[in-house]
């Protein structure tokens, strides 16, 4: 008889930094997620899907989530982190080793009252002092939730991230699939697009600039050599947009050229970008800017 199909929905929660990006795309084997030092890297809820035969798991990254957010933006990307912890079947949530459990109170006393299955990945092992460091570590986490299953796992090195695979896909539901069998997101070529743009800026400018800036793609033409791309830059104030576009354009040539690089890699062809800056102000503040921009 033939086996019964499972599907369902993984759910990666944490603080930010800890590594949830890089497991999802190291889970999905694609680039979805972008990835970089700084915290309040990723401002969505995105998913990332791998079918086999048997089974579909729907992952799906998150912002990390922010204490006291400063921002209508901020809220909102704590928003996507209360939706994930209403419709998962499989929690991984993901802890830096050494963090401070203090620091985590929201998530855990979230977690603590599900149902559903918890997996507790304590990341970032291949940074462990010793092996007493990480074991007395994972007793902390056990006493504040006993029914986490535990796994340690380096998701920059892919350490241990098979035996959590192979975990979810015995713990997942009998359910047919969600998403088309082929598909591996639910976000457009368009989003990530603008997302790579955003992971420029992130690497290329300083301090609150990134953090200023949302990307529009305003014009995506697939012609058969080539992709033709318009996005806007935009910025909170007159200041940013000067300092984006750089002495004499360099600095936004420099975005323009890493940028395009990168999404050349990703829709595998070849790539004509062209970027724009324009201020609008107070934006991540502003609620129809916000809903205009995807939050
Ligand atoms: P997120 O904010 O939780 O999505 O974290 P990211 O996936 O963006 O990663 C934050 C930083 O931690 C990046 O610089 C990653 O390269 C780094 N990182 C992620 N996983 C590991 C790991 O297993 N070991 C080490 N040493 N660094 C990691
Ligand atoms: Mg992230």
């Amino acid at each position: 008889m033939e086996k019964e199909f499972k599907a369902g929905f993984v759910n990666i929660i944490g603080l930010p930094n800890v590594g949830k990006s890089t497991l999802m795309n190291v889970l999905i084997g694609e680039k979805l997620s972008i990835i970089t030092r700084k915290a309040q890297t990723t401002r969505h809820r995105i998913l990332g899907i791998i079918n086999d035969k048997e089974s579909q798991i729907i992952f799906s990254d998150t912002p990390g989530f922010i204490e006291n957010p400063a921002y209508k933006m901020q809220e909102s990307m704590n928003e996507f982190v209360h939706s994930a912890l209403k419709d998962a079947d499989i929690y991984l949530f993901i802890v830096e080793l050494g963090t401070a459990l203090e620091k985590q109170v929201t998530l855990y006393e979230k977690l603590q009252k599900t149902d559903k299955p918890v997996l507790l990945l304590v990341n970032k092992v291949d940074l462990a002092r010793d092996e007493i460091q990480t074991k007395n570590y994972i007793t902390r986490w056990q006493k504040v939730l006993p029914n986490a299953e535990t796994f340690i796992i380096s998701a920059l090195n892919k350490f241990n991230v098979d035996s959590v695979v192979h975990r979810i896909k015995q713990l997942i539901p009998t359910h047919p699939a969600y998403y088309d069998k082929e598909a591996f997101t639910d976000k457009t070529e368009r989003f990530f697009v603008s997302e790579i743009v955003r992971e420029k800026i992130l690497l290329l400018f300083k301090q609150e600039i990134p953090y200023s800036c949302e990307v529009d793609v305003e014009s995506f033409k697939d012609e058969k050599k080539i992709v033709k791309i318009s996005a806007v830059i935009y910025t909170e104030r007159a200041t940013q947009k000067s300092i984006i576009i750089g002495k004499g354009g360099e600095s936004i040539k420099k975005l323009g050229t890493l940028a395009r690089k990168d999404i050349e890699k990703f829709l595998d062809k070849k790539v004509f970008l062209e970027l724009f800056v324009k201020v609008k102000e107070k934006w991540r503040n502003n609620d129809s800017a916000l809903k205009n921009f995807g939050y």
